[in-house]
């Protein structure tokens, strides 16, 4: 256990496909925290960002422990979407873990443990790992274009542009040849003992400079003025506490990070694994990076997760916890009380409550338009103005919905734009709530009761 396995997650790149809310890059806000109309895939709502965006504030100002975020309003109208929102404009690293409240009621493992799992996966671990590469003393050479490295290797000549020097470099017989048989493409790193003209290829560029667009590809060159090139790199990669969890406890496999079966952790995992990161936190290896939570339809939690979660916020690293619901006052699970949002007092108490209000004809155009470019789709104006009166007359997420379906339907007549009689199709293949409710008022004798 002394040494925790992380290196299994290192190439775990998560696999980023068009979700529901991938459109949304942030909460729109100006330097002044006021939101823009239209930005980072953020439509209206302004109040709720804003409020949102004070949050952050007081989050990044290191005022907002023990506390978290209620937001209330009709389905639909972007309490995800804020929640995702406040993780996005954190920062990269920020994770962002999603639940529905009843997601938590599964027969494989405790309501307690879904949860306790549901937080370490919105709290990640920036690690600071120091890895053998070698290095020298950096002198940056900019090759304008690929085929000039290419040219370089074979006359062994190379117009170099440094902020030390400038002019032609000789790069040695013995240079050239290395570096043909280390086969350096252009992006490349270099380096070179000098005295000896060997040369090492240290792996692709992954500092590319600001204006790497504009110049071109470049090859820079690592170049030791003499004596031994030195080993040396510093690595650093984002875990979560859940990864770790999930990767050292001792039943599970990190394949469960896919599957998602991770049965129960035992406490004595999380327990030596928070003494494990508390260690290299006071070493200097590690910082713990909050993030967001988000809990949909908290009403269907019950009384006893009500009472964790308050515990849980206590915890120094507790993420930052967003609960959304779309109820009034409604029964606390578990007990015979009713209270706003079905929340107990004591945790509303804790809560910073934003509302959400229903979109406009307008908004809801804006949001279908995002969504379409987010779903590279293309849609003709008038079919765009059928599904924002379709999203009017039932619901946005519907119209959401129907992007998709008909750009299949599109596809299918191998049409390259989505016309009205895509969406139509599909309005007609795929029933509303309405009309789904109404079908079945409709028939209910042929159904079972
Ligand atoms: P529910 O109560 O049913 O969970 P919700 O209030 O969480 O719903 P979302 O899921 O956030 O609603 O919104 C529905 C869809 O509309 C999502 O795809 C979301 O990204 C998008 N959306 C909602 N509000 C906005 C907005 N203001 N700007 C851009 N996209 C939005």
């Amino acid at each position: 256990m002394a040494d925790l396995k992380l290196s299994e997650t290192r190439d775990l790149t998560r696999i980023e496909r068009i979700g529901a809310h991938s459109h949304i890059r942030g909460l729109g806000l100006d330097s002044a925290l006021e939101p823009r109309a239209v930005s980072e895939g953020m439509v209206g709502q302004t109040s709720a960002r804003k409020a949102a965006g004070i949050i952050l504030q007081m989050i990044k100002e290191g005022r907002i422990a023990g506390r978290a975020v209620l937001i209330a309003g009709q389905p639909g109208t972007g309490k995800t979407a804020i929640a995702m929102g406040m993780a996005k404009s954190l920062g990269l690293e920020t994770p962002f873990a999603m639940i529905s409240a009843s997601e938590i009621f599964s027969l494989e493992m405790s309501k307690t443990e879904a949860l306790m799992q549901s937080f370490r996966k919105a709290i990640a671990v920036r690690i600071k790992e120091e890895t053998e590469v070698i290095e020298g003393e950096v002198v940056e050479i900019q090759i304008d274009r690929p085929a000039v490295a290419g040219a370089a290797l074979k006359t062994g000549k190379l117009t170099m542009k440094t902020t030390e020097m400038e002019g032609v470099y000789d790069l040695g017989a013995k240079m050239i040849e290395s570096l043909g048989k280390e086969k350096v493409q252009s992006g490349d790193v270099i380096a070179i003992d000098k005295p000896s003209g060997k040369v090492t290829k240290l792996g692709r560029s992954f500092s590319r400079s600001r204006d790497y667009d504009a110049i071109g590809p470049q090859v820079r060159f690592v170049q030791c003025p003499g004596g031994e090139l030195q080993k040396r790199k510093e690595i650093v990669h984002c875990v979560t506490l859940h990864e770790i969890d999930v990767i050292n406890s001792r039943t599970q496999g990190f394949l469960a990070l896919f599957t998602g079966d991770t049965g129960e952790i035992r406490a004595e995992v999380r327990e030596q694994i928070d003494t494990k990161v508390a260690e290299w936190r006071e070493e200097g290896k590690a910082e713990i990076v909050p993030g967001v939570l988000f809990i949909d339809e908290v009403h269907m939690l019950d009384i006893e997760c009500f009472s964790f979660l308050n515990r849980a916020l206590e915890n120094e690293m507790a993420p930052i916890l967003a609960v959304a619901t779309n109820r009034g006052i409604t029964t606390i699970r578990g007990t015979n009380y009713k209270s706003p949002h079905g929340i107990p007092i004591d945790l509303l108490d804790r809560l910073l409550i934003i509302t959400t209000q229903p979109y406009t004809k307008d908004e809801i155009h804006k949001i279908l338009d995002i969504r379409c470019q987010e779903e590279d789709v293309e849609i003709a104006e008038e079919a765009k103005a059928l599904l924002t009166h379709i999203g009017v007359e039932t619901s946005l997420r519907y119209a959401i919905h129907l992007i998709t379906a008909a750009a299949l339907a599109c596809q299918k007549r191998k049409g390259k734009v989505v016309e009205n009689e895509d969406i139509t199709r599909v309005y007609n293949l795929f029933l509303d709530v309405k009309r789904s409710t109404q079908y079945l008022m409709e028939y209910q004798e042929q159904y079972m009761f």
